[in-house]
């Protein structure tokens, strides 16, 4: 499918910081409305295979993602990278799995539903959003190269290379999508007004790989997200299409199942066989692999606005650094955009930038406070409830409403992962959601005759009720 753009405006010269996900995501789309656009990443070129990232190996792509592909016409490509999961598998302490699926529930025990999330390689993406891009003449990417600071003035870059060369360059618009530690918001910090927040998760997470079987199998079922719930802590594990599984643990980095007691073979043994048994046989080198790789921290900012005039923009973890627990940190950003995609579709002459902009910060901002207040929830939600009776109920009565009353009833975790909805919109359905889930699980004898007609229909009259 080609990209859908409206051509109208003149072509400019823009400069792009950080060729991440998503920066080179929105390169590609500057680029297909003809603009001249320069990319400056200060790591290496990925596709010369010396960076290993320090972030996780696979991400799990969703319909906010697919959109922002789809508008930039190479969705079908991602899709070749790209493996389905249908559901969430969890695994008790003592092996018992259960299984849920992520879509809508005609094809619970079917897994079959298209409505599943995806899992792609960060290290493939990228590089094939790079590649994508570099495909139209007017992008120039450049590797080890660093922005260092803003003139906001003059709207030039001071751009540092890999042998400590610095020079300034002059840019019609400047859009940072340089991460969480973004240098283009840094300097927008020194603007009046400018508001920005950061705080750590107090838990850290720590990748170990589950190789394949000798003849190249799955060692776990493939369309899984597999989950370990054990409270304050959990282990999770996402398939990647060459037949391993990147396995996470995320936990406290204190306290006594903390990642800082888990320092020798011994420590890391007793922890495993205490809380993750099952894996031991899967992945026989856990402990060498758990000494040698990084423990790595979470974290989140806030800023506002997005934008700084008509002239700079922030998009992705730059404006939005989030926990990682509702798979919606890159699709989010992707999601941006996409919506600024949209707004520029809208713009009838450059002088619309200023508007434009602004209405950017406006749409985006509200949702990128939304997204981080849900992932955190999602955060407890799995490592906590995921291994809960009263929630398992409750996802089995959600799944037969959504089934049994065809959009009447949207689960939560539908609306953020398989919808356009407002994440801000989602986040106070699902509130309101909650109130009414929790007075039907406190009714006595739930457990068993919650499969009613009665059930539902007072479920969805108190939805109802509340407006939607
Ligand atoms: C453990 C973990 C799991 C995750 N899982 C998921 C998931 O399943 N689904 C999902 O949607 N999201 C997930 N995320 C979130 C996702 O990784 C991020 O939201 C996404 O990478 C953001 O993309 P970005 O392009 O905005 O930033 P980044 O990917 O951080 O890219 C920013 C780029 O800018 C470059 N840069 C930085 N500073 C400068 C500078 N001064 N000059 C030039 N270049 C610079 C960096 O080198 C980098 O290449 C996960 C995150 C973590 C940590």
């Amino acid at each position: 499918m080609s990209a859908q753009i409206n051509h109208a405006l003149p072509p400019e010269k823009m400069a792009v910081v950080g060729a991440g996900l998503v920066g080179s995501l929105w390169a590609l789309m500057l680029a297909q409305r003809g603009h001249h656009v320069d990319v400056f990443e200060r790591r290496p070129d990925p596709r010369a295979g010396a960076y290993k990232g320090g972030r996780s190996i696979n991400l799990a792509l969703s319909d906010r993602g697919w959109r922002a592909l789809e508008k930039a016409g190479i969705a079908d490509e991602v899709r070749k990278i790209a493996l389905p999961i249908t559901h969430r598998t969890m695994h008790a302490t003592d092996g018992t799995l259960t299984r849920q699926p992520y879509g809508l529930p005609e094809a619970q025990g079917k897994f079959d539903d298209p409505q599943c999330i995806y899992s792609v390689s960060r290290a493939l993406l990228n590089r094939l959003l790079v590649e994508e891009s570099e495909k139209h003449a007017q992008v120039q990417y450049r590797f080890d190269h660093k922005c260092t600071d803003i003139d906001l003035q003059a709207n030039t870059l001071s751009i540092e290379d890999g042998q400590g060369q610095s020079q300034a360059l002059k840019y019609d618009r400047i859009f940072g999508t340089d991460g969480a530690f973004s240098a283009v918001r840094d300097r927008l910090m020194r603007t009046d007004r400018f508001d920005f927040a950061q705080r750590y998760l107090t838990h850290g997470y720590k990748e170990i790989e589950m190789r394949p079987t000798s003849d190249g199998a799955f060692k776990m079922e493939a369309d899984a997200l597999h989950i370990w719930p054990r409270g304050e802590f959990m282990l999770m594990g996402l398939p990647n299409p060459d037949g391993t599984f990147t396995c996470t643990v995320f936990a406290p980095y204190d306290g006594p199942n903390g990642l800082n007691q888990l320092e020798t073979p011994e420590a890391v043994h007793a922890y495993f066989t205490a809380h993750f048994p099952d894996v031991i046989p899967l992945i026989p080198d856990f402990a060498e692999q758990w000494l040698a790789n990084p423990t790595s921290s979470l974290v989140m900012t806030q800023c506002y606005p997005w934008h700084h005039g008509d002239a700079i923009c922030l998009m992705g973890d730059a404006a939005h650094a989030i926990v990682p627990f509702y798979g919606q940190g890159m699709n989010s950003g992707m999601e941006d955009c996409s919506v600024l995609s949209e707004l520029l579709d809208a713009m009838e002459s450059p002088s619309d930038w200023d508007a434009t902009m602004k209405r950017y910060t406006e749409l985006r901002k509200p949702s990128g406070d939304a997204i981080l207040e849900l992932a955190l929830r999602n955060y407890i939600e799995m490592r906590d409830k995921t291994g809960d009776p009263s929630f398992l109920l409750r996802k089995k009565i959600e799944a037969k409403l959504a089934t049994n009353y065809p959009g009447r009833w949207l689960p939560l975790y539908s609306q953020v992962t398989f919808s356009h909805t407002p994440y801000e919109e989602a986040l106070q359905a699902g509130k309101r959601q909650d109130q009414i889930m929790e007075g039907i699980l406190a009714q006595e004898g739930i457990a068993t005759n919650w499969d009613r007609p009665e059930v539902f229909e007072s479920i969805l009259n108190a939805w109802e009720s509340t407006g939607a």
